[in-house]
């Protein structure tokens, strides 16, 4: 009878293990079988504000000691199956941890042919605000030691970077290869069916200036606007409205910088630009499953997704966007 037992428990065991090899295999097997059906897609690297979420000389946010409730600074890639080629929005000083995920999730292809020892193919940036582009610091000499990674920008972007230390010194050891021919509403063609395109947006222009990119891929485009100062003003001065730009994609990701005006108690809040995620809504109600919310700032009650502000937001049928967030173009 031990014999049987044993014999039992064995047959067993190699069951159970069998059983759960299948479970581990299975969605392997799917997420694989995904990929390959989506050609092109677009992934959230990070969602706050410039600085990150928690904040420097906020020592007592309890995010410190919960990974998960961090956030990254506003990014995205894009990645082309077809040829492996990796696009990424933005240089943020979180770059470090961005690359690492980007890798997990679309690892740099065998013979791609990307020149570039990151695997990147581009680089686009929207401005030159730290969230934005402080993290091309690591392709230099004392980090990555990139070779030719483009970099493709506006063309006032461009000349700051060429122009001031330490970028310059990105350009002049070739790090960097900049790419100034982004032109205001003009497709820049990746591939056939990939194209960005950027619109100028008015934001404090100090050394850049500011657009926002519509990614259209083979079947859908997104809309990707981490930082405007004003919805009218787009309008008015730039001759863009974001209802219909959002009527013209399949997700926006856009401006959540601040919930609303309660939110700095004892600052006046008027005089700070960004338009309030509660004016969004407003604007964006007939089509709020597009809208996703990024480049939240720490003091946004939508770091939390238990605070009632949050789930107003999604009572409404608006998304936070959230890091690893996919969606297939
Ligand atoms: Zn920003
Ligand atoms: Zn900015």
């Amino acid at each position: 009878m031990p014999q049987y037992q044993s014999l039992i428990a064995g047959l067993l065991s190699i069951g159970f293990i069998a059983a759960c090899s299948n479970q581990t295999l299975g969605p392997q097997k799917d997420k694989a079988e995904k990929s390959a059906a989506c050609a092109v897609e677009f992934i959230i690297l990070g969602t706050s504000q410039d600085a990150g979420t928690p904040q420097i000389g906020n020592s007592n946010d309890a995010a410190w000691l919960d990974l998960g409730a961090r956030r990254l600074a506003a990014s995205a890639a894009l990645i082309d199956h077809r040829n492996g080629a990796r696009y990424l929005f933005e240089a943020t000083p979180d770059i470090r941890e961005q690359l690492k995920l980007l890798d997990d999730i679309a690892p740099i292809k065998e013979g791609s042919g990307l020149s570039s020892n990151l695997g990147i193919s581009n680089i686009f940036i929207t401005h030159a605000h730290i969230g934005h582009y402080a993290g091309l610091m690591f392709l230099g000499r004392e980090s990555a030691g990139a070779r030719d990674v483009d970099v493709t920008v506006m063309p006032r972007m461009a000349e700051y970077l060429k122009t001031n230390g330490p970028w310059a010194q990105l350009v002049s050891l070739e790090n960097i290869k900049l790419d100034a021919n982004l032109v205001d509403k003009q497709p820049f063609q990746l591939a056939d069916d990939l194209l960005v395109t950027p619109y100028l947006v008015p934001h404090r222009d100090e050394y850049s200036e500011t657009v926002g990119f519509v990614i259209a891929g083979p079947n859908k485009k997104v809309l990707f606007l981490p930082d405007i100062d004003d919805w009218e003003r787009w309008n008015s001065e730039y001759d863009t409205d974001i209802v219909s730009i959002v009527s013209s994609v399949d997700a926006a990701f856009i401006d959540a910088t601040f919930y609303d005006n309660n939110e700095l108690p004892g600052r006046d809040m008027s005089k700070i630009p960004h338009p309030r995620v509660t004016e969004s809504m407003t604007r964006l109600k007939h089509q709020p499953s597009k809208v996703h919310f990024i480049h939240i700032n720490h003091t946004n009650p939508l770091r939390d997704p238990k605070s009632s502000e949050s789930k107003a937001l999604k009572d409404s049928g608006f998304n936070v966007a959230q890091r690893g967030q996919k969606f297939c173009l």
